[in-house]
């Protein structure tokens, strides 16, 4: 099965297209700067060969023209025509309490998902208008919807509820709802399979490091919590975001500030987190960098990112009654020794000890970097959404064959 998967954001497109046989990557790209000057698809080939087409690509049903026309280009492409495309997975950010699992794209569906726009007023849009141009353009292919919410649909009520009058949640839906649930499912599944150990019988806390940044929870295989909300701003520190906040603050900075809700949540979507503290960079990288020649706020930044990630993995730990299994993921997790370190820094009382040997240097390799004799497996896996949006569409077309 020859499978698209599609990230569609404001203004770029992000693709995979995958070949099932072997999971592997036939071409990928992206395209962007859509609506804007400058615009262009950047292809990749299996072989590695890359490509570079300029245009102007004024909305998103043009920039999946350009896809497909890559795609069956008989210079660049890797198929002969668009039949060979079995099916169109798309990441949709926000599945509202709906969706508990990926479902396939019906008039009803698209309706559905048009209600969550004001739930995910930013993201919900471009993941639309990708179904909507896909349905334009090839109306035969059967597309699917794979949500960054529907893993986290097993947590519990005493622990998605805000202590806020009920009638808000059940007026306007406001709840934790949580994100990144593709990519905790595909780290934890894997971390399991890997450690060879039952995936319905471990406490798994998997850590998704990125520029969005979320920890979740994952007892007997299901999401009981995690750190992203009705939103993706609260919980860990981000690139951007600030995370956790006494909302207090947010009503004094609002005043003192004279802004209204717009410029708030700019400002704790867009000018905080990281970039907020040093004042430098959201770039993890820029912020070692200008650490390790002494930068005051870059050194406090450090410290606060690891330091909240270690409550969230104690507080886990509590709300499991337990750990089994920690995992790192994402750019930072992946990549960084020195995240991995700090954030595990005594937390041996917990039964997490890492071996230095294996973790110092390893970047954006599946590899088990606890010591031998520790009670918790500390484990890197490099997280592969797109797979699992892959896999999850072909078991829906499949079954619905
Ligand atoms: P996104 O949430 O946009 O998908 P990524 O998962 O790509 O973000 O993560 C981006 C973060 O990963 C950045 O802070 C970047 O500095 C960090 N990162 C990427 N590669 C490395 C690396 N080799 N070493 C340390 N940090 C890295």
């Amino acid at each position: 099965m020859k499978i698209l998967v599609l990230n569609c954001g404001s203004s770029s497109i992000k693709y995979q297209f995958y070949s099932l046989k072997g999971n592997h990557i036939l071409a990928k790209g992206i395209v962007e700067k859509i609506g804007m000057k400058g615009s262009f698809l950047k292809h990749e080939k299996e072989s590695g060969q890359k490509v570079l087409f300029e245009g102007e690509i004024l909305d998103h049903k043009i920039g999946i023209e350009y896809i497909l026309g890559v795609l069956s280009s008989a210079k660049h492409g890797c198929i002969t025509s668009l039949e060979e495309i079995n099916a169109v997975g798309h990441r949709v950010v926000h599945g509202g309490e709906e969706f508990s699992e990926s479902v396939l794209i019906t008039d009803e569906v698209i309706t559905t998902l048009e209600k969550f726009i004001e739930l995910a007023p930013l993201h919900n849009p471009p993941n639309l208008k990708g179904i909507y141009a896909l349905k334009a353009l090839v109306p035969d292919i059967p597309q699917v919807a794979v949500f960054d919410t529907a893993f986290h649909h097993t947590i519990p009520q005493h622990a998605f509820m805000y202590a806020i009058p009920f009638a808000l949640y059940k007026k306007y839906g406001i709840r934790r709802y949580g994100f990144h649930g593709t990519s905790h499912k595909y780290v934890s599944d894997r971390a399991c399979e890997l450690l060879g150990v039952d995936p319905l019988a471990t406490k798994v806390i998997t850590c998704h490091l990125g520029n969005g940044a979320s920890a979740c929870a994952i007892k007997n295989g299901k999401s009981i919590d995690t750190s992203m909300g009705f939103t993706p701003v609260e919980g860990l520190i981000m690139g951007t975001r600030s995370g956790d906040i006494d909302m207090g603050a947010v009503a004094y900075i609002m005043d003192k500030e004279k802004i209204g809700t717009k410029s708030a949540s700019t400002l704790f979507n867009k000018h905080s987190g990281l970039l907020g503290i040093t004042g430098i960079s959201s770039d993890s990288r820029e912020i070692r960098a200008a650490a390790d020649k002494g930068d005051e706020r870059c050194l406090l930044a450090i410290k606060m990112f690891d330091y909240r990630i270690k409550k969230y993995i104690g507080s886990y730990a509590a709300a499991m009654g337990g750990l089994d299994v920690l995992v790192f993921t994402g750019g930072i997790g992946e990549n960084s020794d020195v995240t991995r370190s700090g954030v595990c820094e005594e937390l041996e009382f917990l039964g997490i000890e890492i071996d230095q040997k294996i973790n110092i240097g390893l970047k954006g390799e599946e590899c088990v970097i606890s010591k031998a004799g520790s009670r918790v497996k500390v484990i890197v896996v490099p997280t592969n959404e797109e797979l699992m949006i892959a896999i999850d569409t072909q078991n829906i077309v499949y079954k619905k064959d």
